[in-house]
């Protein structure tokens, strides 16, 4: 047991609590504490991971990862991190088929957020390359749930939960095979949003990997950069790389301090930021593959960029018919000067069972702003109000604003969930400021 303040990753939202862990979990711990939630590496952008009215649940283990390369999993402790897994997996010739934009994610968080990647359109979101996970229940009863038995409807309530259902202390994953820790990536530009749109259903159609970033500054016409690319061959590496097909390589790390007055990043500057960046050098080759997927994780703490006061980042989801939303949205985003570090768009596959899983087929955008802005909020909501008539979502892991009725609006299944986590949480004890936010708590 531990003091210990939580932070969202936007630093919109944080509390003090007591920190327990799953070793020191008792009926006597519930009835005392009210509420617990559970927390991972804190990546999670706004409330999801915070209670303000209960304390905090951790998983205490030796992060263990075993490794079986017949059939092709890894089992691991919730508490290992999405790197110290990939590093584990390449070391035996293999890598998950699904990480998020940086490694520094728990497996508990993933399975809870049912994060995506860049292979979503291929492999779908993590909870279809999870095969069995662990729960510790609020009474106090560590349970294994399966797509694949009786326990599913458990299994795909917990796959995006939350943390809402309990606390997942172990996963089985699905691996993939790989011949190198290379990824073959192939870069283009778009002059506007139509072409964007263009080349990554192209690259989708050619790539296991594929992102676009979007210029949110400026001009607002949706020019950007899309990336694609696939586990490289060990044929198409060069004869140094060829002997040592699996180098992991240290990446570099500059760290941003938590100085930078909120005035430093004012629109000109992050129009500066992305003209560099459309016309950087465009990437080509075999690359490292985390380099390649966590472009981020290069600069420590980039959350800091934005001040003390933090950034508010806003994801979301429509069907492929909608897509002239999207173009619609640049011009509400041009009207109110936002102007976004870091656009980031993406096209869905197919969606799995999870009852509050974010993945639909769709295009994803996701935008962040100062979170000193403050009268960009009222706008966002609406803009939520618009996507949820359209048949679209928020992403909860990002979100710290959206609205109750919004939410019913977008996730249509969740009065589903509420039944299952009654049943699983009898006495609603998992709990967090953005459960009781949305009504599922
Ligand atoms: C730079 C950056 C890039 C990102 N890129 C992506 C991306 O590409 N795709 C994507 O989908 N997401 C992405 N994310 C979001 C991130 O993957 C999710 O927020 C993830 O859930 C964070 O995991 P965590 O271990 O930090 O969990 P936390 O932030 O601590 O918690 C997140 C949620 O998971 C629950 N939780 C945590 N651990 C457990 C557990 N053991 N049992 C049950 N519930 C648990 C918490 O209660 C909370 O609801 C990114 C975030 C950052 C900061």
């Amino acid at each position: 047991m531990r003091k210990h303040k939580q932070i969202g990753w936007g630093k919109t939202h944080s509390s003090t609590s007591i920190c327990y862990t799953n070793k020191e979990f008792t009926e006597d711990l519930r009835l005392k504490s009210k509420f617990g939630i559970p927390i991972g590496m804190g990546r999670s952008y706004g409330d999801s991971s915070i209670s303000s009215q209960g304390v905090y649940i951790e998983v205490e283990s030796e992060k263990k990862i075993s490794i079986n390369s017949n059939e092709m999993f890894a089992i691991c402790d919730a508490n290992v991190s999405i790197g110290d897994l990939e590093r584990a997996a390449i070391e035996k010739g293999f890598f998950p088929p699904t990480v998020p934009g940086t490694e520094f994610v728990s497996i508990g968080g993933a399975i809870a957020s049912n994060i995506h990647g860049k292979s979503h359109h291929y492999s779908g979101a993590f909870g279809d390359s999870v095969i069995e996970l662990e729960l510790l229940t609020s009474a106090n009863q560590q349970i294994s749930l399966s797509p694949k038995d009786e326990t599913s409807r458990y299994f795909w309530a917990t796959i995006g939960g939350m943390g809402l259902t309990g606390l997942i202390t172990k996963a089985k994953i699905k691996l993939n095979k790989i011949e190198t820790s290379y990824v073959l990536v192939e870069e283009k530009r778009a002059k506007n949003l139509s072409e964007l749109l263009d080349l990554v259903k192209l690259f989708d159609n050619k790539y296991l990997f594929t992102v676009a970033w979007i210029d949110l500054s400026g001009k607002y016409f949706g020019r950007g950069i899309v990336s694609g690319g696939n586990h490289a061959k060990i044929t198409e590496l060069n004869a140094k790389n060829r002997s040592n097909p699996f180098k992991i390589k240290k990446p570099r790390r500059f760290t941003i301090p938590n100085l930078v007055p909120s005035w430093v990043i004012n629109s000109l500057f992050i129009r500066i930021f992305n003209f560099i960046w459309f016309i950087k050098p465009l990437q080509k080759g075999p690359i490292p593959i985390r380099k390649f997927l966590h472009p981020l994780d290069s600069v420590r703490n980039w959350n800091n960029i934005y001040g003390r006061k933090g950034l508010i980042q806003f994801q979301f989801q429509i069907p492929f018919k909608e897509e002239h939303f999207i173009n619609d949205l640049l011009l509400v985003l041009k009207q109110n000067k936002v102007s976004s570090f870091l656009g980031v768009l993406k096209k869905f596959g197919e969606s799995d069972q999870s009852l509050l899983g974010f993945p639909t087929p769709g295009w994803t955008l996701a935008i962040d702003f100062p979170a000193k802005r403050t009268e960009l909020i009222p706008i966002f909501q609406n803009i939520s109000k618009d996507i949820a008539n359209l048949g679209g979502k928020v992403y909860l892991t990002k979100d710290a604003i959206l609205l109750k009725e919004d939410f019913k609006n977008m996730y249509k299944e969740s009065e589903e969930w509420k039944k299952i986590k009654n049943e699983i949480d009898p006495f609603n004890y998992w709990s967090s400021d953005q459960g009781l936010r949305l009504g599922l708590c």
